[in-house]
């Protein structure tokens, strides 16, 4: 079975008895047993979908699950009320007090907020590395390293990491691999299949797809998966029902929402990257992107998320350039059906690598619109800064 195929009925089979097409939202907290022997089999036999406890598991839960596992090729896949829980889960079922991690510098700001706040406070010694660093990354390796966390392509910038070199290297030494995935989906990179360990998504993003819920996914190797089980559980970490329900039924047309999302980003890039006032085009398909070539080897597509640089403007400039356009929402967050911009700084928050470019770094999220109207609206914009440059003298 092809993937698209694969991606509408996974996940339905909790719901054929009733005939019911989506897997309808199961709200759960006490589960009637039907005497003290079943509750005894159903805690013991956890290889049995009998459900026991909201928290430990609904069918709803289980749907998205079940699809994300198989998507990924992983032994399991857990839910997690965000994406940032999914990521907080997903490190600490591989760390342990006195271990040192390895996280890229171009993590996702909150997990860096994470790593240098909790996971330092409570005795894991955090250190950061340059994203290109590939095979080299085992210079950082110290003896008690245990963790290495990617995230490919970076937040920001969009540098592309060779997985494989990291994952070999990890390997070897017996290091655990945590991947942040969630620009790429399971459509566009599946992680596990390069030597990592563990994949995390923000389903928030592009799963849910629709600006509506917050929810993120684990998935694991056999190998990790008992640990990962206990952490998330432990921790008491389960998602609600209603976002459950939002991402199994996202994934009924995420192949199509993707596809879309990389032919109108591709077109707004290359429209951008033409453009004499843009100095450059942070967009992992596009040959000059730093790791384009680990992109190549190893993607098999792109999504909507990239970013362009302007020259340097006051923030005046840059919001009569940003909060005029018609089309571009301003807000967090991606996946959506609508597009979005925001300015970012991505000298902010890194130490293992300098940014060094001078420019006014712009964010875009290429939603589901027309893109003749999204760069018509762009050049207006791009137009309005240029005209407040020149009024200022910037
Ligand atoms: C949004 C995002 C997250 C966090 O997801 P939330 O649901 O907002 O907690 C984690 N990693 C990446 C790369 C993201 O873009």
């Amino acid at each position: 079975m092809k993937r698209e195929t694969k991606l509408i009925h996974l996940g339905r089979a909790a719901a054929k008895k009733h005939g019911i097409v989506n897997v309808p939202v199961y709200r759960a907290s006490t589960v009637l047993f039907d005497g003290v022997a079943d509750m005894d089999l159903s805690n013991r036999d956890k290889s049995t979908r009998r459900m026991t406890y909201g928290r430990r598991g609904t069918p709803t839960l289980w749907a998205v699950q079940d699809a994300f596992a198989e998507l990924h090729g992983a032994a399991g896949a857990v839910t997690c009320p965000s994406g940032i829980a999914a990521v907080g889960v997903a490190c600490l079922s591989v760390l342990r007090s006195g271990d040192h991690a390895l996280f890229a510098d171009t993590v996702y700001g909150p997990t860096r907020i994470l790593a240098k706040g909790i996971f330092s406070r409570m005795g894991i010694d955090v250190s950061y590395y340059d994203p290109m660093i590939g095979a080299g990354i085992e210079a950082l390796i110290r003896p008690n390293t245990k963790a290495i966390i990617l995230e490919s392509p970076g937040s920001q910038t969009f540098e592309v990491q060779d997985v494989p070199a990291i994952t070999a290297i990890a390997r070897a030494r017996n290091i655990s691999t945590v991947i942040d995935n969630t620009w790429a989906t399971p459509l566009l990179f599946q992680p596990l299949k390069h030597g990592v360990d563990i994949v995390v998504e923000s389903a928030t993003k592009f799963i849910c797809g629709h600006s509506d819920s917050n929810l993120g996914l684990i998935a694991s190797t056999a190998e990790k998966w008992a640990d990962l089980q206990a952490c998330h559980g432990d921790l008491g970490q389960t998602a609600g029902p209603e976002d459950a329900y939002v991402a199994q039924r996202g994934l009924k047309t995420l192949s199509i929402r993707m596809e879309r999302h990389q032919a109108s980003a591709l077109k707004v890039a290359r429209w951008l990257a033409a453009r004499e006032d843009v100095s450059a085009v942070l967009h992992p398909a596009l040959p000059d992107a730093v790791g384009h070539e680990f992109w190549r080897r190893d993607f098999e597509g792109s999504s909507s998320l990239f970013g362009f640089i302007v020259p340097a403007c006051n923030r005046a400039a840059i919001g009569t350039m940003i909060d005029g356009l018609d089309h571009f929402g301003i807000g967090y967050s991606y996946g959506g059906y609508e597009s979005l911009a925001l300015p970012q700084d991505p000298r902010s928050g890194r130490t293992a690598t300098k940014w060094e470019n001078p420019g006014q770094l712009i964010r875009l999220h290429i939603g589901l619109e027309d893109t003749d109207d999204l760069i018509a609206d762009l050049d207006a914009g791009i137009a309005r800064l240029g005209a407040a440059r020149a009024a200022s003298g910037a």
